[in-house]
Parts: C-alpha cells; structure tokens; sequence
C-alpha cells in the first residue's frame, strides 16, 4: 500500500468520523446520554450521579483519546528522542476535573451539565482515588508526568496496574485499622485497555549456553512465565494538544503453559495455578521507606521492567533497522532504585537476544539511563539478596556478576588496594545474608544520579554516596522536586485562581509559573488582601463542613487552621506537633479567664498513614486521637483548641485541605527529608509554612524569606553534635512535663504510650523532639502573634504564593529535559 493509499484511506475515515467531537453544550449533552445509554447501560430516563459520573467520564475520555492518538502518530512522524519515565508509583487522585480543566472544556462541561440537572462538582465528586503509589515519591512522578505533558516533551510513563491500592486507612477507637482498596470495582473509565499489547515475562529457571558462528552465547530457560498486559492512561497538558501516556502493566496467566496443564490430567489444579499469575501485579507494597527483600516485591518489578523494555524496544524497532541511534533516541529515567533491574535487562536483551558485544551493549546502557534517588539514608537503599536474585532472575545476576567484576578491576587501578573502599562501593554486599546494592547498581550505570533537593545533593556528596562523588563527580546533579500548579491550584482552589488572575490581568500564569511573581507588587494592597481573605474563607468553610461530617466537631472559622498532613514517620515528627498540643492545651487550662481571652484559638489537623508494621506510627496515631478526644470535650479549652485527625489521608483528601489551611507544619529533623512535596503545595495555596531547615525548605527560604515564614529547630550542620550530647543535653522542663502526662495516663492507655514515650528520653531522642522543643514552641508563638495581625498575616501569605513559582515541576522538567534526558518538545499541530 502506498503512501497516497493510506493517507485517502485515513482521510476517509476521518470522515466518517464526522471531525473531532465538538464541545459546544448541547454537543455534549448529547454525548453524556449517549453513554449513559450505550456504555453505562442505563436508560436515559433513569440514572444516579454515579452513573451520571461515568457517562461525563466516557464522555471527557473519547475527548482525550483523539488527542492521545494524535499525539502518538506525530511522535512516530517525527521520531524526537523519548523520556521513558520508569516508576513503581504513581499517586494520580482523581482524573475528571484535571482532564476537563487541561482539556480547556471545564466551563462548557458545566454549562452542559446544570442544562441537565446536574451539578459539575457533585459528579466529580463520586470519583474515588487512583492510589498506585505511597506518598512523596509516587505523587512526584504524576506533577512530573502532568509537567512533560504540558511541555509537549515526547515522554511515556511506564508502571504497574495495581488491583489493590494503597490502603485505605480507618481508624477505629482511635485505632489505625488497614481496609485493602480494591479500586477497579466499579470499573476506571480513565484506562484503556490493550488486549493486544502484552509481552511475556520469565522467572525462575536455568542459564544454559549456545554456540553459535563460533560465539557462545547464553540462553535462559525460564522456569515460569507470565503475560504482561497494556492499560494505557492518556495524560493531557494544559494549553497544548498533547496528551502523553502512562501505560501500566497487568499480570495475566499466560497461554505458553496450556500444554503442561493438559498433561498433568489435574485440570482443575492446573487453572488455579495459573490464575496465581495475576498476583503480581495485585497489591501495591505499602512502606514508603524501605523494602526488605521479599520475593513477591522482586517479581513486581521484574515484571514491570521486563515488559517495558520490551515495549520501548518494539518501538524503536519498528522506526530503525539497528540499534546505532538507540542512545540518541531513547533515555530511561530510573525512579529511585525500584526499576533498577532495568540496567540488567537492557544488557540481557542485547546481549542474548540481540546478539551484540559486551562493550557495545554496555556503552548503550551508560548512555541511556539516568537515575533519582530519593533516599537520605544509607540503611533505607534497597537490598535483594543473592539468593532470591539467583533463584528468581539467574541471567541477571550473572550480569550484575559481571558489571560489578569490571567495575571493581576499574576501582583496583584508580585506588590501588584499598579494600575496604572496594567493598563500600561494590555492588554485591557481602555479609551474613549476601545482596545485591540497588542503589549501587544504578550508580555504576547511569549517566546521571539525581538528588531532588540542594541539601539533599549535599548529603548525596559527602555521606550517602561519597565514595562514588569522589570517583565520579559529574554524574551527580540534583532537581529540587516541584509539583504542578494545575491540580494544586487550579483544580483544588478555583476561588484562589481566579483572584490570581484577575490581579495578574493573565491566566498566562497556569503555563508559566513565574509570573506569579508580579503578586508582590500588590502584597499590601487592601483590596487583594480583602479578596484573598474571603478566598481563604470559603475554602476554610469547605474544610468546617467535611471536619464536622467526619468528627461531629464543629470548628470556628476565626480558629487559625494549622495542619500536619503527610505519611506518619518518627523523622516527621508528628509527635513533636501533638506535645506541642499538649502543652498548649496545658497552657489554656491553667490560665484566668482574662488571659484566655488572649489565647489564639486554634484548629490543629493532623492526617496521614502509617505502614501497617510500624508499630510506633501507629500509636503516633493513637495518641492524636487520644489527646483530641480530652481536649475536644474539655469545657474549659472551647473553640481556643481542637485537634482533629482526617482519616484516609490521600490526593483529593490534600486537595480539600491544603486549600483551607492558615499554617502548615514541616517538622523532620534536620538531614532526614530528602525533598518534602507537600510544603510546595501548601506555599501555592498561600499557606505559612512553619518548618525546619531541611530538604527542599532551605530553597523556600531563599525564595521567600525567612522572615515570612516561621522557622525553627537543630540546622542540618548542629544535628551531629546534638546527637552527639545524647543525655547530657536535658531536654526543656515543659517537654519532660508533657511526656510525663502522656506516660502518667493522662489521656489513658498509659501502657500502650509507654514505648512511645521511651523513643524521646534523654539520650534515646534520636529525632530530637527534646532538644527542638523550646525552639518550636518559640515558633508557634510567632506565629500566634502573627495571626492576630491578619493585616500582615495576609501580606505573607500573597508573597507565599508570589514565591512558589520556583516549586513548579515545569520547572523541575524543564532541568531534567535538559540536564539529564536531553530531550526537545515535540509539539503536535493543532
Ligand atoms: N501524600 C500525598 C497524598 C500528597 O499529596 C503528598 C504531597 O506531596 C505527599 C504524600 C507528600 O507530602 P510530604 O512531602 O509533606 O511528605
């Protein structure tokens, strides 16, 4: 067929297509009761606002996949190089209200709706979370994917299709109670299946060897094999036509065993065993922090990895004959260490598959992959043990074998025998159980290792990976991570946006984040102050009325709303903010009437997830509900104090609070938060941010200014010598006092506090909530002070916002696109 063919052909069917859909209202009325007839299976006359949700969803959804395909056909016509973005995770929230706001068709679809009894926000409503991912991490790569798609960068996202979820979270008697999300069961309308796409997958079995033209060769036999197939969730930028693709891999059993099951004669037997296939795409891991070598964990991400390289390989086969321009066309970003094995895969496939030389394989891989790490600590880098890697990937080890032998020859002559800088640096740790370094795998192997925060760079260079640094200084750079202003602003807080604008004179400001710096010119103004205020109040009533629906307790709107929202970690310190609580609580209770009328009053939110097996966040949890349960009902404290806990803390939970929030708290000791995410959103929504110095908040000082926001705590240089002290540095009576109530039984369950309160004796505070503790308490009374200057207070917030421009993950991408992935846009005609 020629050219001229195919193109009258396609030009016919677009025909037939009647154009791209229009969205003018009745257009798309029409459209919604078409699926609501034809794909929900509902009649016209009579559906809910579920089945309403899923017909708009379909609806916006044929709108994203025309510009999908358009997309993918102009990346093909054009062949740019490809980010391959690889991640176990991807916390993506709730898809309609982003789509139809990137899309450019929010106000036509609610015009549409209310002309049918509908109310936009009531439908967006019904969506529940797509929750692939834990925290920081996971909702980093969907602002990342969200950033490269409105950047029109010829990207793809590669991940896993998790049948459960991460957890959703309960509390009962104050009690974390885990609830498995089971998040497909009412089907996903933003995915879209791809029965076609599937790759096999092996595990297990042997490594044998094949002579051919004289060179051996290795093959491996697999042991077990399992189907991976396609579901691809189109993702569309804002103001452009592109719309990326985030394709995530399902388990199926796969057809290659039917033979063996008909011959075992155990039928029945057979099928369930195959059926175990589907398992390991099933349950999301859910610890933010650390993995410890579990074989269904490996598998996960073989799995994926596996598929994905296969994927990204058929692609560029399908464009080129060989592989010369493979380096110039594709880069792979590694998201923290989980996709690593990737590395080993890419030499697997051309080395065995594709038949090329060792060098020539490996000088590919060096030039492909780039990698970033999320970690501050060295005992959180991922380990596999030898054996589990031998027994489930033993081609893959064999390689690891290799890549590391080479690699130690090259250390042998840069530093001679220095043996115990062989082993800090060699990949395979040895030791009583013996493991491979993922961290040091990645390192080895990429081009670049990202930090994903200045301090973050600083710790990489001189502790985590100071070793590599001295060898290999170039390859270490870091992105303070950013998040995107799309959903943090314009989806969760419409009122804020438009004020925004409307003082800006430009929406222009929704692509290019640094004009929101020309809200400082107007920081003191009376009339922006005025309306930013009513803009905070509205959002703080929204957040009033999901607080009472949750806890029946009714909050003053006048209370300043001071939240702590995030994954419960010691290094978090949420329990430095509720003794902190305890102490004002204690405060308010032994003051006279008149000094209470002093008092700021207060509405304290706590909210987040703790790993099912970590046993002190969990009575973290517990303390908060106990703390809030004697507070909340002690006449004597009234609207000066309330604490509330916000259960099943995930996306669209943030979209709603961080809008409402006066104050936030970023509390982790000094050296332990590698970024920190969520201050960013927060300083979007002109929230105050009372924070240590570290991670990422080192940068918003230096945006913002310390004297706008409320700093406290042991800088990352005083930590050691902190530490250090150990007992012989006392903590603050006021903290021993609060300790002890805990301990005392004050608010109950004295025996479960116990070890909890063990963690921050004297000597044993390793977090340092003793030694922080004047010093924070000297902050929240700033900040006390500062509220009751709403004049000043609002000031601070507008210039929160004016500086958040530079925590953009436009701008994150834009560093990585350059810096790392050497990409260039690749932007589809409109
Ligand atoms: N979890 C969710 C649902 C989030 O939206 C965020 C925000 O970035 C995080 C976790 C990470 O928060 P933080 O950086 O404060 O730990």
């Amino acid at each position: 067929e020629s050219f001229g063919d195919r193109r009258a052909k396609a030009e016919n069917m677009f025909r037939l297509m009647d154009g791209f859909l229009k969205n003018d209202p009745v257009s798309l009325q029409k459209d919604i009761i078409y699926h609501v007839e034809y794909t929900v299976a509902r009649s016209r006359f009579s559906f809910d606002d579920f089945e309403a949700y899923q017909a708009l969803s379909h609806s916006v959804r044929d709108r994203l996949i025309e510009r999908w395909h358009d997309t993918h056909h102009y990346f093909k016509k054009k062949d740019p190089k490809r980010l391959y973005f690889l991640s176990l995770e991807f916390l993506m929230g709730r898809s309609l209200s982003n789509s139809v706001i990137n899309l450019g068709i929010r106000d036509q679809y609610a015009d549409a709706l209310s002309q049918l009894g509908f109310e936009f926000e009531v439908l967006a409503e019904q969506e529940g979370d797509a929750a692939l991912g834990n925290g920081g991490l996971a909702r980093l790569s969907a602002c990342q994917m969200d950033s490269l798609a409105t950047l029109d960068y010829p990207a793809w996202g590669y991940g896993l299709r998790y049948q459960y979820g991460l957890f959703r979270q309960i509390i009962v008697d104050g009690f974390q109670h885990e609830q498995p999300d089971y998040w497909l069961n009412f089907g996903n309308p933003w995915e879209i299946e791809r029965v076609q796409v599937s790759y096999a997958v092996k595990f297990y079995g042997t490594v044998e060897e094949e002579v051919s033209n004289g060179v051996n060769y290795k093959v491996w036999i697999p042991g077990e094999t399992v189907e991976a197939v396609a579901y691809d969730n189109p993702i569309p930028g804002y103001g452009t036509r592109n719309a990326i693709n985030i394709r995530l891999w399902a388990a199926k059993p796969s057809g290659q065993n039917d033979l063996e099951s008909y011959t075992t004669g155990d039928y029945v037997s057979a099928v369930v065993n195959r059926q175990n296939a589907e398992t390991i795409s099933n349950v999301l891991y859910p610890d933010d922090r650390s993995y410890q070598g579990k074989e269904l964990r490996l598998k996960q991400q073989y799995f994926f990895v596996s598929a994905s390289i296969q994927d990204i390989i058929r692609r560029f086969k399908d464009a080129h004959d060989n592989f010369d321009e493979f380096s110039e066309k594709i880069a792979l970003q590694i998201n923290d260490t989980h996709p690593s094995l990737a590395i080993a895969e890419v030499m697997r496939v051309l080395i065995d598959e594709e038949r090329m030389g060792w060098d020539k394989a490996w000088d590919i891989v060096c030039k492909i992959f780039s990698f970033t790490t999320h970690t501050v600590q060295p005992e959180g880098l991922e380990k596999i043990p030898v054996d589990l890697m031998c027994s489930l990937l033993p081609r893959h080890l064999q390689i690891i074998y290799d890549i590391n032998y080479k690699f130690m020859e090259e250390l042998k002559k840069k530093f001679g025998q220095d043996y115990s800088r062989h082993a800090r640096m060699s990949i395979v740790e040895e030791g009583a159980v013996k493991s491979i370094r993922m961290a040091n795998l990645s390192i080895v192997c990429c081009h670049k290792v990202n930090g994903v925060s200045r301090v973050h760079f600083e710790l990489l260079k001189t502790r985590v990976f100071k070793d590599f640094y001295d060898l290999w200084p170039q390859k270490f750079q870091y992105k303070t991570n950013g998040v995107t202003q799309r959903r943090w602003i314009v989806v969760s807080n419409p009122s804020l946006c438009s004020v925004i604008s409307k003082w800006l004179g430009t929406e222009a400001w929704v692509r290019n984040i640094d004009l929101l710096t020309g809200l400082r010119d107007y920081a003191s103004d009376a009339d922006l102050q005025q309306e930013w205020r009513t803009v905070k109040k509205i959002n703080k009533m929204r957040l009033a009325e999901y607080i009472e629906t949750l806890s029946g307790v009714k909050v003053s709107l006048d209370a300043m709303f001071d939240v702590q929202i995030k994954r419960i970690h010691e290094y978090k310190r949420q329990l430095l903010n509720i003794l902190g609580i305890i102490h004002r609580y204690d405060c308010i209770k032994n003051m006279n009437e008149g000094d209470r009328r002093k008092v700021v009053p207060r509405v304290c939110i706590i909210g987040g997830k703790a790993a099912p097996g970590y046993e002190i966040a969990k009575k973290i949890i517990k303390l908060c509900h106990a703390v809030a349960e004697k507070v909340n009902n002690d006449p004597d404290v009234g609207d000066f104090l309330k604490l509330i806990f916000i259960p099943d803390y995930n996306v669209s939970v943030a979209e709603l609070v961080i809008p409402g929030s006066d104050l936030s708290q970023h509390l982790s000791t000094a050296g332990h938060e590698a970024s920190g995410t969520g201050s960013m959103k927060f300083l979007m929504n002109g929230c105050l941010l009372l924070a240590t110095a570290d991670g990422s908040t080192v940068e918003i000082i230096e945006e913002i200014g310390a004297d706008n926001m409320f700093m406290f705590g042991a800088k990352l240089n005083e930590v050691p010598a902190v530490r250090d002290q150990g007992a012989s540095v006392r903590a603050p009576l006021q903290f021993v006092r609060v300790v002890r109530m805990v301990r005392d039984g004050y608010f109950g369950f004295e025996d479960y506090f116990e070890s909890l309160c063990d963690t921050v004796e004297d000597g044993k505070d390793f977090y340092l909530l003793g030694s922080d503790f004047a010093s924070y308490l000297e902050a929240q009374a700033a900040a006390d002070m500062t509220f009751v200057n709403q004049e000043k207070w609002t000031r601070m917030s507008i210039l929160s916002t004016a500086a958040s421009g530079r925590f953009s993950s436009d701008r994150t991408i834009e560093e990585y696109a350059k810096q790392t992935w050497g990409i260039e846009p690749c932007k589809c005609p409109f």
